[in-house]
């Protein structure tokens, strides 16, 4: 198994942390500005509820003074009415919105409008109290033969990655208690490429939360700016499996670069070597191949203009969504290369996994 000190764990500091008046109102928020302010972070207590924040005119410059400021705010109520979102869940719970990492693929790219700030939720028990009216209202799980016994499943990493966040806000930790407590068929899900886990080791999850590694090959860490290295994320999935945690990896995205059967095969391996050890482990796998948008294409040129990540349309064909718009995705011969390969070696390495979908 793979043995990487917890302490090196990468933990995310804006450089400040504006709260809005209706935020500062509720004790959650509150207790994220006097966090903030006790690690000496730069807090501001805004005079209303609008964020007025003066960035550079160097767009280089403004992209990262966006990128190092944490706003509290409170979700309105369009905020907390839930979408599905097929294939990761019945539905989408946002406890916050962006992110600090720097991934040269992010898909929040094409989804946030505005300065990439990031904003999480002071109301956070508004948000907790709105999930029961949805339970058993889910078509994505209950569907599922590999999923149904997790009753109805909600996902809180769409719009960012809320263990990022944690040592700041302790939503995540609130959301996996709560969760842990809703005497009923469901599941918290969410998704990161971080790996501080160690406050929610001891949390009384009640085996209703299910974390995934979002996990990339060593070999393409260049794609992934300002996220803990991938040998951690494993190790901390391990931990939270330890801890009682149904875990998960989530392999995304897969990027066809050159090189990728070596680099992903290690990583099917590494993963191996840190999760097949144990015993009766809950194990899935989510499988997704990059993707984009010309909006999130535009966005994120603008954003990392030196990536060396392929953008171009070459091994691309063109897919519609059900929202009227265009993605690009790989080519069939690339997707009949890739899906294969994935398999097989998952099904060496982990033949304990469950793959719940690729796409
Ligand atoms: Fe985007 Fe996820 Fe990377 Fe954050 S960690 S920048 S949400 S891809």
């Amino acid at each position: 198994m793979l043995d990487v000190p917890a302490s090196r764990a990468v933990t995310w500091r804006p450089r400040r942390v504006v709260a809005t008046r209706s935020a500062l109102a509720l004790p959650h928020g509150r207790a994220i500005l006097e966090r903030a302010a006790g690690q000496g972070i730069d807090v501001v207590e805004l005079p209303s509820d609008r964020i007025t924040l003066a960035y550079s005119e160097d767009p280089k410059r403004a992209y990262a003074e966006a990128k190092a400021t944490l706003a509290v705010v409170v979700a309105p109520p369009s905020k907390r009415r839930l979408q599905p979102i097929a294939p990761s869940a019945d539905w989408r719970v946002d406890l916050a919105e962006g992110c600090p990492a720097h991934c040269s693929y992010c898909y929040l790219a094409g989804s946030l409008k505005g300065p990439p700030i990031t904003r999480v939720y002071a109301n956070i028990e508004e948000i907790l109290d709105g999930l029961p009216a949805y339970l058993g209202q889910g078509t994505v799980t209950s569907r599922s033969a590999t999923r149904a016994h997790e009753g109805t499943t909600f996902e809180a990493s769409c719009y960012t990655d809320p263990l990022a966040l944690e040592p700041l806000t302790g939503s995540l930790s609130t959301a996996i208690a709560w969760f842990g407590q809703w005497d009923a068929e469901v599941q918290l899900r969410f998704t990161t490429k971080f790996a501080s886990v160690d406050p929610l080791l001891g949390l009384a999850h009640g085996g209703r939360t299910r974390m995934r590694a979002s996990v990339n090959p060593s070999a393409f860490a260049r794609f992934e700016g300002g996220t803990a290295r991938v040998s951690e994320r494993l190790s901390a999935l391990r931990r939270m499996a330890l801890a009682g945690y149904p875990v998960g990896l989530t392999i995304a995205p897969i990027i066809a670069a050159s090189g990728w059967q070596d680099a992903y095969g290690t990583l099917i391996e590494d993963a191996g070597a840190a999760l097949g050890d144990l015993a009766g482990i809950d194990l899935t796998v989510e499988l997704i191949t990059h993707r984009f948008t010309a909006g999130s294409k535009a966005v994120l040129d603008s954003w990392y203009p030196g990536s060396s990540l392929d953008m171009t349309g070459e091994n691309r064909s063109t897919k519609r969504t059900k929202f009227g718009t265009e993605k690009q995705v790989y080519d069939a011969d690339t997707m009949r290369a890739l899906r294969p390969f994935f398999q097989d070696r998952l099904s060496a390495a982990l033949p304990a996994a469950r793959i719940l979908y690729w796409t």
